[in-house]
């Protein structure tokens, strides 16, 4: 059988040698920082870490001096949307869009996430399916951003997620797919899966109007069918779990990674340690939403609130971390609160000032960790020999300040896939897109009292 055609001998990875040299070395492994001693890249392949390096490298190789800068593995976002475009509701998100714009513009925002230091992410649940097809159209070299991993749609049941009654009792809506049975639930495993799924994601809790907090929409039974099925198809398994019990059903049931984990108990802690899953808590939103929400006329008085579930969670976060669970970091890129591009390092600094990780420590959560959600542990987030060839250039030390990786100013190279990414430019933001946005009529009651007041 003959390889099938292309029309050019395009690659998206880097075919020629980039030789670094100077600064400090964060190779994050959790080894301490140290003179870098040299790292050559060749292709997509970090090729010698040490100090053969220089000789390793061919008369042809791109040099970068990283004198008194920082030279560390790049981001890997574990929880973004990168279908969303910086969504403002979940009416506009879905009842606003096309899946043809939806695409072009997704394609925009991943340079915005790689200029960001984001050389790989997970994609939980896209808009029209489209995960696979982005993955795809990536790797393939027809748009350039960062890695991917991805599902396809977040598997609801008809009790809805976070969008209450915009989710119909069945069918499809913006990034969810309904299952009303534990057949269905198998059924569209099995479709994802098909359709090119990395992931599959389950919508575990939801709101219920009068009911405070989130609660588990799903049987044991049905959580556990889609886990079996996505396993033995090789497949990983995501959810959303912002209530207690459901950290505990998931885990049970075998999920891989839980995300957010909100209010996790010392039972939900004792299964995540049991089943061996990973946690993305994913503080960022929220800490937006706590700090800055005011800013952006969100979240009026909930301030507290976020701030609440913040710090409930960090403690067994931090318990979790002790044990030795796998934390991830993740920005949940995508909405209005966590824009592509600027966002995605704050985690770290959320780790450090919530958790008390070291420094060095948020940092292994930020990249080496990410691993888990790539699918690619051992192959990606630390900069070791045979490692693939994502590597941050930073001007400063994030070790002295964590903030530094959620500055994009100071992120002077970002190497992806052994390619230098071109950060001279203006930054590659668009414009109003007719239809695209939802317009309330008034942000207020136009009470008698309130026009003659
Ligand atoms: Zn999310």
């Amino acid at each position: 059988m003959s390889t099938p055609a292309t029309s050019d001998e395009a690659s998206r990875a880097g075919t020629g040698e980039i030789l670094i040299s100077g600064g400090t070395l964060i190779d994050a492994t959790g080894a301490p920082g140290r003179p870098n001693p040299g790292v050559l890249l060749r292709g997509d392949n970090i090729q010698v870490v040490g100090p053969g390096a220089a000789e390793a490298a061919g008369a042809d190789a791109e040099r970068i001096d990283a004198g008194g800068r920082t030279v560390m593995p790049g981001l890997i976002d574990a929880h973004c949307h990168a279908t969303f475009d910086d969504v403002q509701s979940n009416d506009e998100l879905f009842f606003h869009r096309d899946p043809a714009t939806a695409a072009l513009v997704a394609g925009q925002n991943l340079t915005k996430m790689l200029r960001a230091g984001v050389t790989a992410y997970c994609d939980p649940d896209t808009l029209f399916s489209m995960g696979p097809s982005l993955r795809n159209a990536v790797e393939a070299g027809v748009v350039a951003g960062p890695r991917i991993s991805t599902g396809v749609q977040a598997l609801v049941t008809a009790v809805g997620g976070t969008a209450g009654r915009l989710i119909p009792d069945e069918g499809v809506v913006g990034y969810a797919q309904v299952v009303n049975s534990l057949d269905e639930a198998v059924m569209w495993t099995r479709r994802h899966i098909k359709y090119g799924a990395d992931w599959i994601k389950i919508h575990a809790t939801g709101l219920l109007p009068g009911r405070s907090g989130e609660v588990l929409g799903w049987s044991r039974d049905e959580l556990r069918a889609v886990c079996d099925t996505a396993h033995e198809l090789g497949a990983s398994v995501m959810a959303h779990c912002r209530s207690p019990e459901s950290v505990t059903a998931c885990a049970d049931a075998g999920v891989d990674m839980l995300l957010h984990a909100s209010f996790m108990d010392a039972e939900g802690l004792e299964a995540v340690i049991r089943s061996g899953s990973a946690l993305c808590p994913t503080f960022t939103f929220l800490a937006n939403l706590a700090d800055f929400g005011s800013a952006v006329g969100a979240g009026a008085g909930m301030e507290d609130v976020f701030r609440g579930e913040i710090a409930a969670t960090a403690k067994m976060m931090r318990a979790a971390y002790d044990a030795g669970v796998p934390l991830l970091c993740g920005s949940e890129a995508g909405f209005a609160l966590t824009p592509y591009g600027h966002w995605h390092g704050r985690e770290a600094e959320i780790l450090v000032n919530e958790l008390g990780l070291s420094p060095m420590e948020a940092i292994v959560c930020a990249t080496a960790n990410g691993a888990i959600a790539m699918r690619l542990e051992g192959r990606i987030g630390t900069i070791v020999e045979g490692c693939l060839a994502d590597v941050l250039v930073l001007d400063g030390d994030p070790l002295a300040d964590i903030r530094l990786l959620n500055d994009r100013r100071r992120i002077t190279e970002v190497i992806s896939r052994g390619r230098r990414v071109d950060l001279s430019g203006p930054w590659p933001a668009h414009g109003p897109i007719p239809g695209d946005k939802v317009r309330n009529w008034a942000e207020q009651i136009l009470t008698y009292e309130r026009a003659y007041r």
